[in-house]
């Protein structure tokens, strides 16, 4: 039997009982973590420090998990802090007897901003000793920062992180210096801080001094873990979630009941998985009942409209982008059947020519992304609408995907070339579904996207799921795609971690760009090519700016969380800034990358042979690229097997 103790009920000498949590309390958890690649540690020590936070100053909860995950506000409300390297070397240059030049020696050698500026503290010049620092008073100061706008604000700005520099502790300045510029990194991300947010609350509010088997404690981690993950998904907002899990009439017990999903808040979109072709959906959906959808190739977009008639439009990984839309905006009374008043719908929007008719994808990126004015429009664009998640105050998210459709329909209706539903097949008949497939590629889609319609019958099949699982990549939606004809089943979203320097036609460019995947277990990015084709010389001029050698975007070494072996060394380092989607001819063992190592092999990882890039994918972020799972399951889905020649260099 294990007793659940408090056992660290000791406050560091710093901080005094009563008061809020000092700056250097989570500094010096960050310490703990930085650099540890272990989950379990960086857990525990998360863990602790929300625990010791809930129960001596809970007011601090909220700022210390922004701070913990990089953020000052919930992502989709797009609040930067707009801090780059001008507000850092002014900053630094006047507190310290650091010159620019110092400032750019320093960054050039060690590529971190936290690192540079503790080489700056021995020469500080503080005049009175300053106030410490509070987790509160930083975050406010933050907040206060992202709110200044426009010209003449910089030196404000540089006043307020001046103050906050000479008040550092400590290693305290390490980490705000990385928070400033919005890279903290303490390998704690979204679900690491979930988790441990989890197990602190379980363990300060409900079993605290009980007497519970080690299986017993496991199993209610493991419940807590899934109930705030679960929450999060459908309500990615600390400011909603925070006050109601320290609230004692709903805490953790309750919380499920309590957070429900509301317009204006955007929901963790459901995922599909990919499958090899129409035989494995069969397989899949054996005895169930299923639709398939066409599946388009567009923009997905989550259109709220609150009671009030407020419209919010949320791209795939959340970013709010209702000014890139304002003709959709003004659309949405035109397609509402009545009594529709609020709403949360998925949908993919299209770009259509002046008949109404799909265009390619590539058009639709034609379109400004940012503040559109309506008059200046020249892309026309429709909403295909797939699914309906809130309707009038009430989440529909638990009904199946029947329930869901039929509301759908009931609440709007088409508006030819504008709004419309996406074309659907109700057929258990692999004939029918297959002639279904045929049609939409003619149509120009991408394939099918199946979907479960009822509640699942009592079977082992769990993952077949027709609720909206928000966050999730279940059975019960089954991508078809075209390209399976053509070999493998998907491409691959990658994010470029540097580069080396192009010869002949491309010398003075980069070329071939390292491309890796994303482990979001390990927080890791690990290689799977090297990618050389497919690219424009646009895009080689975009990019060699983007990542100039110098810049802040190139970094002097590998990051500790890039999985490169030691014979891929590029010119170039890069940050991980971006998405690009890059398609293959086939997966192979590799003995040099590092893609998946040890999950489809004991040593070797897996490689992308031809890889060639298809687009960037402005809708997603370095860590919503492909994953090493998801890149064994196409491993073992490849119809023809390439030979297994470890290949590494076929780029072209
Ligand atoms: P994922 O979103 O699964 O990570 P992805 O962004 O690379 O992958 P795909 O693999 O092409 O996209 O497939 C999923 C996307 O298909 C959805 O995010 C959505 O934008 C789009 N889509 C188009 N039509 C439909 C449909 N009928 N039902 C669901 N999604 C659809």
């Amino acid at each position: 039997m294990d007793v659940i103790k408090y056992d660290s009920d000791i406050l560091p000498s710093y901080w005094k009982r009563g008061d809020p949590t000092p700056y250097r309390f989570l500094s010096d958890q960050f310490v703990l973590v930085d650099g540890q690649t272990g989950r379990l540690i960086i857990t525990e020590v998360l863990t602790n420090m929300l625990r010791t936070i809930i129960r001596h100053s809970p007011a601090d909860l909220l700022p210390a998990l922004y701070l913990s995950s990089n953020s000052i506000a919930p992502p989709y409300e797009g609040i930067e802090l707009g801090i780059g390297p001008q507000i850092m070397v002014k900053a630094i240059t006047s507190i310290s007897d650091m010159t620019s030049k110092h400032i750019k020696a320093a960054w050039d050698q060690k590529g971190d901003w936290g690192d540079v500026v503790v080489t700056a503290r021995l020469n500080m010049r503080t005049l009175m000793k300053p106030k410490p620092l509070s987790v509160a008073s930083v975050f406010q100061t933050l907040r206060k920062i992202a709110q200044l706008k426009g010209q003449g604000t910089v030196s404000v700005k540089t006043d307020l992180v001046k103050k906050m520099m000479v008040a550092c502790q400590s290693e305290e300045l390490r980490y705000l210096a990385r928070t400033l510029v919005s890279h903290i990194r303490i390998g704690a991300v979204r679900t690491t801080i979930l988790i441990a947010l989890s197990h602190a609350l379980l363990m300060e509010f409900e079993i605290l001094g009980k007497t519970l088997k080690k299986e017993e404690v496991k199993v209610r981690f493991k419940e807590a873990e899934q109930i705030l993950k679960e929450c999060y998904a459908q309500v990615p907002n600390y400011n909603i979630l925070v006050p109601l899990l320290l609230d004692p009439s709903v805490g953790l017990s309750g919380i499920l009941k309590a957070c429900k999903c509301q317009p204006g808040v955007p929901i963790r979109p459901m995922l599909g998985k990919i499958t090899r072709d129409l035989t494995e959906v069969f397989e899949k959906m054996q005895g169930v009942k299923y639709c398939a959808d066409f599946k388009y190739d567009g923009q997905r977009a989550q259109i709220h409209r609150a009671e009030d008639g407020r419209v919010t439009i949320f791209s795939r990984h959340l970013e709010t982008m209702t000014d890139k839309y304002p003709d959709l905006v003004s659309l949405i009374p035109t397609f509402c059947s009545p009594p529709t008043t609020s709403f949360i719908m998925d949908s993919e929007v299209v770009a259509v020519d002046d008949n109404g008719r799909i265009q390619p994808f590539q058009t639709l990126t034609n379109r400004a992304r940012k503040n559109v004015d309506v008059r200046d429009i020249k892309v026309g664009v429709k909403i295909c609408c797939f699914d309906l998640m809130y309707l009038n105050g009430e989440s529909l998210i638990k009904e199946p995907f029947r329930v869901r459709r039929d509301r759908m329909k009931e609440a709007f209706k088409v508006v030819e070339g504008q709004f419309g539903f996406v074309p659907q097949l109700e057929s258990n008949d692999p004939e029918e579904v297959h002639d279904f497939l045929k049609k939409s590629l003619d149509a120009g889609c991408e394939g099918l996207m199946v979907k479960m319609l009822d509640k699942p019958p009592d079977t082992d099949k769990n993952t077949l799921l027709a609720t909206y699982e928000p966050d999730k990549r279940t059975d019960g939606w089954l991508k078809v795609k075209k390209d399976y004809v053509e070999g493998l089943a998907d491409s691959f979203d990658l994010v470029p971690i540097g580069a080396w320097y192009g010869t002949g036609r491309k010398a003075g460019w980069y070329s071939p760009f390292l491309m890796a995947c994303y482990n979001p277990e390990t927080e890791q990015y690990e290689t799977l090519c090297k990618c050389m084709s497919g690219f424009s010389d646009a895009f080689y001029k975009e990019k060699l700016a983007k990542y100039a050698k110098g810049g802040e975007n190139v970094i002097p070494a590998p990051k500790s969380y890039y999985v490169v072996s030691e014979s891929l060394r590029p010119d170039v380092w890069f940050l991980p800034l971006e998405v690009w989607e890059i398609r293959g001819a086939d997966l192979t063992l590799s003995p040099v990358h590092r893609a998946a190592a040890g999950k489809a092999d004991e040593v070797r990882g897996i490689s992308l042979r031809f890889p060639r890039f298809i687009r960037e994918r402005d809708d997603k972020n370095p860590e919503d690229a492909t994953t090493p799972d998801q890149i064994v399951e196409m491993f073992h889905k490849q119809r023809t097997r390439a030979p297994q020649a470890p290949s590494d260099n076929a780029e072209e």
